[in-house]
């Protein structure tokens, strides 16, 4: 399925001047790459396929240096802005004249590096029923001015009067927008601002709201660059695997008519634990991978039926994903321990079938996170860092929930 997104990339960045006087921001060296480089390529790894860059100041040269796209598997074009400078909205409608806009598509700054799941933002935009989506960050005053707030599902944006609105959150830089709406709200050929229209659009109740939970980087101030720097010379987003266990981790366990803990056997007995929707959320939004790796022994047990044992799955699956968080795969034992099977934990093979199905992740930074001992060591037999739930285990990190878990590895990366 394609996915567009258009990038405002025309300003002169005089703020980062003299560094901007020959080199337009966005091909900026951050951590050894240019700053667009970083861009298009998690754009590329998060589902996007189709970029139209509107340019301005010294837009030749970055043309130049992305071409076609081809190098991060998109397809890129330009739309140049003429001799009258047109303001941000203005360049959109712009491409839109010039027949480079899809129908629906997503927008976002050049100077900007935002941890979230376009595409994710996107479905949303679409479920929304709305001609236009924010994404909005509750930076409480901490990374600029306030300028939005979220009101049930729709976003409310006031740039110049949010604060004194009482407003505590921000525009994060990530919109999605029907075509028609710059039809309708921006005239061709006159100069225009995207905050005009996004004010138009909130005063309106068009404009649906879409948390972002994860820090964004933006190169338009000298600290701002610094900050970017600092991000990507530790290596910017994640590409490690995180494999979960299910029960225990994801939901709760239940106790059988013996007392005993038992994996649920029925949807009705799924009950998911706190926090665990945000922390799937968090870590893919900040570029993990996210797979299961579960043991379910109660069909060939002869106790639970195989089907009921996939129904209470896919509940567990559609209730930790709903927040916006997603598991690329499940991986699962249907084996009892005396079928002495390769992949029941503690032995590795399910954790080593994940590592073969998504190859290029960092090694250095995949984990195995389980509540049982048996969990930490299938992880450590795969070569995994480990992670435990609960208390005495020899893992390289234990503490109480998920969220707990989330929080640990991405403030140490550096997104909170
Ligand atoms: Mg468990
Ligand atoms: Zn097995």
């Amino acid at each position: 399925m394609s996915l567009q997104c258009v990038i405002i990339a025309g300003g002169l960045a005089t703020r980062l001047r003299p560094l901007t006087e020959k080199i337009p921001k966005v091909l900026l060296e951050v951590g050894g790459r240019p700053f667009l480089d970083h861009q298009l390529t998690w754009l590329a790894r998060r589902g996007v396929t189709d970029v139209v860059l509107c340019l301005g100041y010294l837009g030749e040269q970055v043309e130049a240096f992305a071409g076609d796209g081809k190098r991060w598997g998109l397809t890129v074009r330009y739309s140049h802005d003429g001799a009258t400078p047109l303001g941000t909205a203005g360049a959109v409608r712009q491409a839109l004249d010039r027949g480079l806009l899809a129908e629906r598509f997503l927008l976002t700054w050049g100077d900007s590096f935002l941890p979230i799941d376009p595409r994710g933002v996107f479905e949303r935009f679409e479920r929304s029923g709305l001609p236009a989506l924010m994404t909005v960050f509750r930076n409480e005053g901490r990374l600029d001015a306030s300028n939005a707030t979220l009101e049930g599902p729709l976003a409310r944006y006031d740039k110049k009067q949010g604060a004194a609105k009482g407003y505590r959150a921000i525009d994060y830089g990530l919109m999605a927008f029907r075509r028609e709406v710059f039809e309708r709200l921006v005239p061709a050929g006159t100069p225009k601002d995207l905050a005009a229209v996004c004010g138009a659009l909130s005063d309106a109740d068009e404009l649906a709201g879409d948390e972002a939970y994860l820090r964004f980087f933006e190169i338009g101030s000298h600290q701002g660059l610094a900050e970017a720097d600092a991000f990507f010379s530790r290596g910017g987003p994640p590409r490690g695997l995180l494999v979960l266990d299910r029960d225990g981790v994801l939901d709760a366990m239940i106790l059988d008519e013996k007392g005993g803990e038992d994996s649920p056997q029925h949807v009705d007995q799924v009950r998911i634990l706190d926090g665990a929707p945000l922390a799937l959320r968090l870590l893919h939004d900040a570029g993990y991978t996210l797979v299961l790796a579960t043991n379910q022994p109660a069909a060939a047990k002869g106790k639970t039926p195989r089907a009921q044992l996939e129904a209470v799955h896919a509940r567990v699956l559609e209730l930790t994903q709903a927040a916006g968080g997603r598991i690329s795969s499940s991986h699962i034992c249907w084996h009892r321990h005396e079928d002495g099977c390769a992949c029941r934990k503690p032995r590795p093979g399910l954790l080593l079938e994940a590592l073969a199905a998504w190859p290029g992740h960092d090694l250095s930074d995949s984990w195995m996170v389980g509540d049982r001992p048996t969990d930490v060591q299938a992880g450590k037999a795969a070569g995994l860092k480990t992670a435990k739930l609960g208390a005495e285990a020899q893992a390289d990190w234990t503490g109480t929930s998920l969220e707990s878990f989330a929080r640990f590895l991405l403030t140490t990366r550096g997104f909170f």
